[in-house]
């Protein structure tokens, strides 16, 4: 597939800039996004993130880019101290339900994914565990023993920050504040506060360890970033991806792991994405005032409180590098906003299913050509999603107006529904439809006018192949039949007349 004309600009927290999207051999494009830890439920603040990400992997398929996607999943080595210390977070959360902490990790990593495919967000092309790419780690570790990277303390690993001059460039740190800072938990081990762990010793009782050559132990959370975004897209890659707060010191120790060792740049641009704040305040874990996506959502099995493109709809409505407030008037302001777009949505479709064949109407062909470069204008704008919104309305509220004037002819709806499409299904990832189901979800989406009438059509339809069934004396299959019917509320009486058939 060719590129389509564009202009994209990317804003990168390396160089502070917005930059010319330029990827190193196009029309490949390696994007690497930090995943969850995998200990707990996710919560909005983790829906901003990731689908954030969706929309700018949906825009650069879009453009023609062949974007490979890795994603990882952090079940091993994320400790509750960011300056390595405390708990491994699995295996306090699997302690406190008496279960191993691979099968903590096993839960929420399902729950993770069930939750991202309701909120529509495409999986990514590659989703690596850490605790599967431990050989891997521990080889990192040694090459940067070998190059004097690093240094070893009784079982434990360390970067040595000195060795490397340019840390601290993509948060813009630099070592000298830190030691005076004094932010940094003191770690009598370290030869510098700066320094991190690669590689740490595994203490009496701790599950999640295996044999390394400085003794039993577990990678350090960051190092499995480095390895694994580089074993899957190449020394060098176009796009790292994750939230603000990650910066320092987490993306920070990236780069420096991974060039120290290989003496090349690590990423060409860098992409953050900021918070969801309830009431000016981070959302978060440690605050408690987060709500989980399960409570927002829901489950295939029981509704939450919003429909997930209800929630989709609000993140979408703030830039990703901007915060995003919550509220419950937020929340409904963007169900109206849905509901609008979904009405829309069922009208362009149905009227589409009655038209006739005919030329654009020139009027809306206008209308319509001078709309179109305003969907790239947004996106190109380092994926300005709050404006393609907008944009998205008004397709709907001229496709309205289109859908009101003269009998529009196939091919000028046609225009307009595709469009709309484009930009609200494919790019934004809204579904119009994901959350009707059931017999008459079907029947309005189809745009059945009469959903009783049809729903007895289809009753009477079942009623007389079971009584074929009948005939050919397959009481199997009659009787299959009426228990079905009968497990969807309705009841059937067989009389002199034939059969009739009733709600029960
Ligand atoms: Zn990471």
């Amino acid at each position: 597939m060719t590129l389509r004309e564009h202009n994209l600009r990317v804003y990168n927290t390396l160089t502070r800039r917005l930059e010319k999207f330029e990827p190193l051999a196009p029309p490949h494009v390696g994007l690497y996004v930090c995943g969850p830890t995998v200990y707990g439920d996710a919560h909005i603040g983790h829906a901003k993130s990731y689908i954030a990400f969706d929309c700018i992997v949906r825009y650069l398929r879009y453009l023609g880019y062949d974007v490979t996607y890795v994603q990882n999943i952090t079940d091993v080595g994320h400790l509750t101290d960011d300056a390595d210390a405390g708990e491994d977070k699995v295996e306090k959360a699997a302690r406190a339900k008496r279960v191993h902490p691979m099968a903590i990790a096993e839960m929420y990593t399902r729950r993770y994914f069930e939750d991202m495919d309701r909120l529509n967000v495409l999986r990514p092309d590659i989703s690596p565990r850490a605790s599967g790419h431990i050989v891997e780690q521990i080889e990192h570790v040694r090459r940067l023993l070998e190059t004097g990277h690093a240094y070893e303390v009784g079982g434990n690993v360390y970067f040595d920050v000195s060795s490397f001059p340019q840390y601290g460039r993509l948060s813009g740190r630099n070592v000298g504040e830190m030691q005076a800072g004094a932010r940094v938990e003191v770690n009598a081990e370290k030869r510098h506060p700066a320094d991190f762990a690669l590689w740490k010793r595994a203490e009496p009782g701790h599950i999640m360890q295996w044999p390394s050559p400085w003794g039993p132990g577990y990678p350090g959370w960051h190092l499995e970033c480095s390895v694994m975004s580089q074993k899957y897209l190449g020394e060098t890659f176009d796009i790292h991806g994750g939230g603000m707060e990650n910066q320092f010191p987490h993306h920070e120790d990236e780069i420096a792991q991974a060039e120290a060792a290989s003496g090349k740049p690590f990423v060409k641009y860098w992409l953050h994405n900021n918070m969801v704040t309830v009431g000016g305040q981070k959302m978060g874990k440690s605050l408690g005032n987060f709500i989980t996506l399960e409570e927002a959502i829901g489950t295939q099995e029981k509704p939450g409180r919003w429909d997930p493109m209800v929630l989709r709809l609000f993140i979408l409505q703030t830039h990703y590098r901007s915060q995003t407030d919550f509220s419950e008037e937020a929340l409904e302001a963007a169900k109206e906003g849905y509901e609008r777009l979904s009405r829309s949505y069922t009208a362009l479709q149905r009227a589409l299913h009655g038209a006739t064949e005919g030329p654009v109407a020139p009027a809306w062909g206008e209308i319509f050509e001078s709309m179109k470069p305003r969907v790239f204008e947004a996106m190109d704008d380092d994926f300005n999603t709050p404006l393609a919104l907008a944009t998205l309305f008004e397709y709907a509220r001229e496709g309205n107006r289109m859908l009101a004037s003269e009998s529009p002819s196939y091919q000028t709806i046609q225009l307009f529904f595709s469009a709309f499409m484009d930009l609200g299904g494919y790019i934004l990832g809204l579904d119009f439809a994901g959350e009707k189901t059931g017999l008459k979800g079907v029947l309005e989406i189809a745009g059945a006018r009469d959903v009783e009438g049809v729903t007895s059509a289809l009753v009477r339809g079942l009623v007389d192949l079971r009584a074929d069934a009948r005939k050919a004396k397959d009481f199997a299959q009659a009787d299959a039949i009426r228990d079905r019917l009968a497990e969807a509320g309705i009841a059937l009486e067989d009389g002199p007349d034939g059969t009739t058939w009733r709600f029960k």
